[in-house]
């Protein structure tokens, strides 16, 4: 098998990079290195940057109802290919097809999204704001902009940003994650093929050096980066330095809590999706399941009884509902808080380590995990693993729920199950969590509402997705007139 170099893609061209460093790509369910990606140099991402710059002025000034026309056609190029998309996502990230094929669903949403720019982009005005006098708010775009992006959602992070930003005018550099670029890759060969403008679109693969380029660079504007809390951190910091616009979405540690008065039969279906579907790597995932008084015992049983039955394997195989870690490092980060959780005293109900996957035996693979009897101090209840593991904490009321996912520093996401709305409100009106989930596990906001995230998980102001992406990507101008 042959191993591809991936190329930087920079003003409407396929570039080898100069570097001499790379990081190999490797498929999780096999071990086997199926790409490299270059990390490249702080030259390559200025060339790209330069690139960005060079064509702002023209597409800015394109028409908006033209620039879309480019969306349009990316979005059928996606449906075209949707299935051969999505195994290159599975086999370079892991997660199994049809978690693939969920997340190029929610990337074509996004571009059909951005491409319905020319309303979303409209400024507002008012008539006589004094004696014949008008002032009106146009929307404008701003230069050269760029995103960071994590392992996890190889294919569909990118859209959050890019589509929206180069609608409203602005021209775009991604820079995809240096474990798994392929998905990246292959979109932008059917970028390429559909030929949008030069330098409106580049792609520099890499880490720090390129990402502090981009940053330090004085010819771009601002920054969305989506990955890990501490990294998210630095570079939000960075940007203010650098005086960039930053969105940052960062890590998380979700808390779903389960009432009494729970449909158990519905509850325990959405909760093995939600701590268990993406082998637990989603920033969505459920990490610490809160069952409040006497479900507890029940909710147990039923959730040991549905773990079992949980098919884990090569995500490209059919049947199979959980792939591997995405790599050997998330692998090993998930068996070491295993040992944390047992050596602090938790009680580990199911054990997902040793787990052996016919025809498999180098992949990441750690089977579905639970600990009960976790203690909210306990590093596995306070940290992000990233796996699947699901902690259980027995609550005696909503109150002391509330408390303990609040003493976290995360606020990415948190879901109540119940049957009672009054709860139901509560929950969504006291808990900080960007994302409130009601009966819901995995609460994932469609394209035309903003990606939240709140506390440790996001910082900024404005999300990605939907009039947020919108608000970030253009600058509001004031025109005050009179006419003699
Ligand atoms: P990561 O922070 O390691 O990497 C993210 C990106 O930052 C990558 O492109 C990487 O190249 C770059 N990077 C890493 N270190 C850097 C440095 N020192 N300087 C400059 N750039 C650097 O994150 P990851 O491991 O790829 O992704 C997993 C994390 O992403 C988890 O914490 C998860 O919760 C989070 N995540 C959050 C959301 C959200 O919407 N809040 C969505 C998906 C993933």
């Amino acid at each position: 098998m042959t191993v591809e170099v991936v190329k930087n893609y920079i003003n409407g061209k396929w570039v080898k990079s100069k570097t001499k460093k790379f990081r190999d790509v490797i498929n999780p369910s096999t071990g086997e290195v199926i790409a490299k990606t270059p990390l490249s140099t702080k030259e390559e991402a200025n060339q790209a940057i330069q690139a960005a710059k060079a064509a702002f002025w023209r597409w800015r000034s394109t028409p908006a109802q033209t620039r879309i026309r480019h969306l349009f056609r990316f979005r059928d190029a996606l449906e075209t290919h949707f299935e051969a998309l999505s195994e290159v996502l599975t086999l370079e990230q892991g997660k199994c097809l049809d978690e693939a094929r969920g997340e190029y669903r929610r990337t074509i949403e996004n571009v059909e999204c951005a491409a319905s720019i020319p309303s979303l982009q409209m400024g507002y005005n008012m008539e006589d704001i004094a004696a014949g006098i008008d002032e009106m708010v146009i929307k404008q775009p701003l230069g050269v902009f760029f995103c960071v992006t994590p392992f996890n959602f190889p294919g569909m992070v990118p859209s959050w940003f890019w589509p929206y930003a180069i609608a409203c005018g602005n021209t775009y550099i991604v820079k995809p994650s240096e474990q798994v670029p392929l998905s990246q890759v292959r979109q932008f060969e059917l970028i390429h093929e559909l030929g949008f403008p030069k330098g409106v679109l580049n792609m520099v693969h890499g880490g720090p050096e390129a990402v502090n380029a981009l940053i330090e660079s004085p010819d771009t504007v601002g920054m969305s980066f989506v990955g890990s809390t501490p990294v998210g951190k630095l570079l939000y910091a960075k940007c203010g330095e650098h005086g960039k616009r930053a969105q940052v979405q960062g890590g998380a540690k979700n808390f779903l809590t389960v009432m009494p008065d729970a449909d158990l039969d519905r509850t325990v279906p959405a909760l093995m999706t939600s701590f268990f579907g993406c082998t637990g790597q989603r920033c969505l995932s459920g990490a610490v399941l809160l069952a409040v008084g006497k479900v507890y015992e029940p909710l147990k049983k039923a959730i040991i009884k549905a773990v079992k039955e949980i098919k884990v394997g090569n995500g490209l195989e059919e049947g199979i509902q959980m792939g591997p870690l995405a790599s050997k490092a998330g692998m090993e980060k998930t068996l070491s808080y295993i040992e944390k959780g047992i050596q602090e005293g938790a009680e580990l109900l199911v054990d997902g380590r040793n787990i052996t996957i016919p025809n498999y035996p180098n992949g990441y693979f750690v089977g579905p995990t639970v600990f009960d009897r976790v203690q909210p101090q306990m590093t596995i209840a306070r940290e992000e693993i990233f796996g699947p593991v699901m902690s259980i904490i027995q609550v005696t009321n909503l109150d002391e729920a509330i408390d303990i996912i609040h003493a976290n520093p995360f606020g990415n996401a948190s879901s109540i199950f119940t049957t009672d709305g009054k709860t139901a409100r509560e929950y969504q009106y006291r808990v900080k969590a960007g994302n409130i989930g009601i009966n819901i596990g995995i609460v994932a906001p469609i394209a035309t509402f903003p990606f939240s995230g709140m506390k440790d998980s996001f910082f900024g102001d404005l999300h990605g997705q939907g009039s947020d992406a919108v608000n970030f990507f253009t600058e509001n101008k004031v025109v005050i007139t009179r006419w003699f």
